[in-house]
């Protein structure tokens, strides 16, 4: 049998040249420091021993002696916000901001980092009165940005609307799809403040932005439906099929309530039962399996989960035939398929149902903005499969 001993050499190779990178980094150093006040070193060992203030005295002593180290300060000021010490991150930068002599875009760039610190800290209103200082030069489009979060975190959508819009104009990219979201935001408001006309105009605004925005077909539903116009509220859920059929598990409970009030309760079963077999989903087969189950009997239902299990097999939708032929069987089978649903229903029950496109943020809630990332229409309106869900 042949050895191959070739590799072996690849250990003297590499430390090789680790030696002669090694050399060549510190003699770049050596000779770029001594140009370096002695300031520099002290703070930097101050730094290295974690005594960051008498390290920020240091460097504040090194920017006096020479004004070519403000970048320094920049470094040391993004070194402490990334270290969540945002005080010591805001003495910096407002430090350099005190200075008389401060060129105008290092002074845009200290502003922009001392909005970030303040947004760190959670000093919202700090932070936007320092980005609104950035109207214009190289940071305006960033300031913008920052503006645009705050704006979000304190749900103020108006204002989020008009920072949207003006990013647009600035040459950001596209944000229809958060400014439609801002407008149902405004919707939603108006719903709960019974203001149903406010909460349409905002819809129609919704749609006018992003023509695909399901969620304001949704809530312009909710608008008739809290109006008493179910026949109305109806005919703007089942839109929802042609808009994006993967959110028709969202409407489908409010369906069958508006039918339900109609006293058409048979005909909104008919329309699920559709719905399931054209766009198989465990969410749609638990609304219809129940009602179909509650108006037509276990037989029905049976066939409704049997169809579905054929043509998406997945535990979900296991859990709800068992169901089925639980009702329908005789004992011992019946203690059988029952231990087998428990087991299934201990095994799906506490896991998270949506998942975050973006972060992978897991909830069991659908969410239009993910609580993880703060993205906007980032979970798919379809609960995870159980299994993949653990892994
Ligand atoms: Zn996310």
């Amino acid at each position: 049998m042949d050895l191959d001993f070739w590799w072996l050499l690849i250990i003297p190779v590499a430390f090789a040249f680790g030696w002669i990178a090694a050399r060549y980094d510190l003699k770049t150093l050596l000779s770029e420091s001594s140009n370096l006040p002695r300031s520099y070193f002290r703070g930097l060992n101050f730094l290295l021993n974690e005594q960051p203030d008498q390290a920020i005295d240091a460097f504040i002593e090194v920017v006096k002696l020479d004004p070519e180290t403000i970048e320094l300060h920049f470094a040391l000021g993004n070194l402490f916000r990334r270290r969540g010490e945002t005080d010591r991150a805001i003495r910096v930068h407002q430090n350099l901001l005190g200075r008389a002599d401060l060129p105008v875009s290092e002074r845009d760039h200290a502003l922009f980092e001392l909005g970030q610190d303040f947004l760190k800290a959670g000093l919202l209103d700090r932070a936007e009165e320092t980005f609104g200082r950035l109207e214009s030069g190289d940071y305006a489009l960033g300031a913008q940005r920052a503006l645009l979060t705050i704006y979000e975190i304190e749900k103020d959508w108006s204002k989020s609307i008009e920072t949207a819009q003006r990013l647009e104009t600035m040459g950001a990219e596209p944000l229809d799809k958060e400014i439609a979201q801002f407008h149902c935001e405004l919707a939603q408001e108006a719903l709960q403040q019974k203001k149903p006309a406010d909460a349409a105009e905002q819809l129609e605004l919704a749609l006018k932005a992003n023509p695909q925005n399901v969620r304001a077909t949704i809530l312009a539903g909710d608008v008739k439906a809290a109006g008493g116009d179910h026949a109305g509220a109806i005919a703007e859920w089942q839109r929802v099929e042609e808009q994006n059929s993967s959110y028709l598990p969202l409407v489908a409970e409010k369906l069958m309530k508006a039918y339900a009030a109609l006293g058409r309760a048979a005909e909104g079963a008919d329309l699920l039962t559709s719905y399931v077999d054209r766009y198989p989903s465990n969410d749609l087969l638990d609304v219809a399996y129940q009602h179909v189950a509650d108006l037509r009997g276990g037989d029905a239902a049976h066939t409704l989960a049997r169809t579905q299990m054929q043509k998406s097999p997945n535990l979900a939708g296991m859990t709800r035939l068992l169901e089925a032929q639980i009702a329908a069987a005789d004992e011992p089978r019946r203690g059988e398929l029952e231990l087998m649903r428990t087991l299934i229903k201990q095994r799906t029950k506490n896991l998270p149902r949506y998942t975050c496109q973006n972060c992978g943020f897991r909830a069991r809630l659908f969410y239009w903005q993910c609580p993880g990332c703060s993205g906007w229409e980032t979970y798919a309106p379809r609960r995870v499969e159980p299994i993949a869900a653990s892994n």
